[in-house]
């Protein structure tokens, strides 16, 4: 269900493809955010006691009509988030998986018999109560799901902030499960600021998990919050990662998917390899092979089916972006549609200096920088000079290279000659600074849950 409010303002939210305004959206104020957090902890009496086959049979019927709409919610994503039509109806299809996924949690979720002398020693793994996500605005369907889904599972209760700037499918999911059966307050969407909501999330002793993605900096702000109640933290944060090409490898095939995994979402992505490394043998063919595959992307208006890249979602995060390329020198650049819109063309920059901003800092836009290494060492060394530590790629013929090297990079998740980082049902987090914790898998419903020892006298 959806908690909204006439006191916390409006946000109007806007197609970035086209800069028109799409629909003006309810900000919650604090009161609204207590009231929302109130109802669900009311709700988490009767969730946690629902039957496990009644929960999972809920969660499936959820998925079901999650399914029957995945035009509907793509279609949403395309208007507010510029996301291409392939990727939004990846990302709604990933909602309904999470669901699907986790629906078989309830039923499984054992614990264990210890043997003790002089009784009886079980555990238990008992839902926390009230949930509280907080989304970004890069992925909103999927990320909303990667928390509440195993939440729900667990026997939680959520309350669901989604980004200012990208609210509409957590607004359409939040009905579409009450159309699905589940109880009211149960999952209650609370479209709002940042730092009136989140925060509240943060402060609120009734919310005892909070599970945030977004930027490092509010990260660490919201950790030191929880820090106050001792409260559960799950943290997705930025990423630097890396896409390491030895010489050994099918180059061909290695600059053909590069810009994908950098671009892809106008290059918002935490998972983005936006460091590409090359062995310096091969540096001149992969930068000449990479070339073509970064002036043939079609970057074009989402609406059109064919667009293979988007727009920014903001002209701030435009602004920040080009503010990186100032004075760059660039070595490819793609294109990019004329007119109203946030766009940035794909771009390519060669470097050597490894303190140069555009290397060490999270652009989050579709620019990529390309610089030479020397051997495995120089390669890793340079890979892990960065405070952040989730993702990255290894193309090597050399299986015993790849693993090696994949062991090697401080990072939570890793792919040898392809990108693929997620998978809902393979734990995804990352090292360092990039987070706190792993989401997705078969032990995230676990992450929701307290384990309780009971030890009954015989
Ligand atoms: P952000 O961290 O400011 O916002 C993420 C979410 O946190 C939003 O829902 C926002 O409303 C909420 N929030 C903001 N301040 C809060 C506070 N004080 N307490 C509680 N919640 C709060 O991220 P952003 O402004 O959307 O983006 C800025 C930069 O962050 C990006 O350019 C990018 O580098 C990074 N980012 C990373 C990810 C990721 O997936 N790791 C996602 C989005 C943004």
């Amino acid at each position: 269900m959806l908690s909204t409010s006439s006191t916390g303002g409006t946000h109007t939210v806007v197609n970035p493809a086209t800069e028109q305004p799409i629909v003006d959206v309810p900000l919650a104020s604090v009161d609204d955010a207590d009231a929302a957090i109130e109802a669900a902890h009311e709700a988490f009496h009767s969730w946690k006691a629902v039957a496990p086959g009644e929960r999972a049979r809920l969660l499936r019927r959820f998925a079901a009509v999650v399914d029957a709409h995945i035009d509907e919610l793509a279609e949403l994503e395309v208007r507010n988030a510029g996301h291409t039509w392939g990727n939004a109806r990846w990302e709604a299809g990933n909602v309904r998986d999470l669901l699907n996924y986790y629906s078989g949690a309830p039923e499984r979720m054992s614990g264990k018999q210890i043997p003790v002398p002089g009784g009886l020693d079980v555990t238990f793994h008992e839902p926390l109560g009230v949930v509280g996500i907080i989304v970004p605005w890069n992925f909103p369907m999927p990320i909303a799901a990667w928390g509440f889904a195993p939440a729900l599972a667990a026997g939680n209760t959520v309350v669901l902030k989604p980004a200012e700037l990208t609210p509409l499918t957590a607004i359409r999911i939040g009905e579409l499960a009450l159309e699905a059966g589940l109880p009211e307050h149960v999952l209650t969407v609370v479209p709002g600021a940042g730092t009136v909501v989140g925060e509240r999330f943060v402060t609120h002793p009734l919310v005892r998990k909070i599970c945030f993605t977004g930027s490092t900096a509010v990260g660490k702000r919201i950790m030191a919050g929880c820090a106050e109640q001792v409260k559960n933290v799950t943290l997705e944060l930025g990423g630097k990662s890396s896409n390491i090409i030895f010489a050994d490898a099918d180059l061909k095939a290695a600059a053909a998917s590069a810009p994908y995994a950098v671009f892809d979402n106008a290059g918002q992505d935490c998972c983005a390899r936006s460091r590409i490394l090359v062995e310096r043998s091969a540096y001149d063919d992969f930068v000449a092979l990479l070339e073509p595959a970064v002036t043939g992307m079609r970057v074009l208006d989402p609406a059109d089916e064919a667009s293979e890249m988007g727009p920014l979602i903001s002209a701030t995060q435009k602004e920040r972006v080009t503010g990186y390329l100032a004075g760059v020198d660039v070595a490819v650049a793609g294109s990019a549609p004329g007119g109203p819109g946030f766009w940035v063309p794909p771009t390519v920059v060669a470097l050597e200096d490894p303190m140069a901003p555009i290397w060490r800092e999270e652009v989050f836009g579709p620019v990529v920088a390309v610089m030479p290494f020397d051997d495995e060492a120089d390669a890793l060394a340079k890979a892990n000079d960065t405070e952040y530590g989730l993702s990255g790629s290894i193309f090597t013929n050399d299986l015993g290279r790849g693993l090696r090297v994949a062991r090697g990079v401080q990072a939570g998740n890793l792919s040898v000659n392809s990108h693929s980082s997620v998978r809902y049902w393979t734990p995804f987090g990352g090292f360092k600074q990039s987070g706190l914790g792993r989401e997705l898998g078969p032990d995230a419903p676990y992450a929701f849950t307290e384990e309780k020892n009971v030890f009954i006298a015989h």
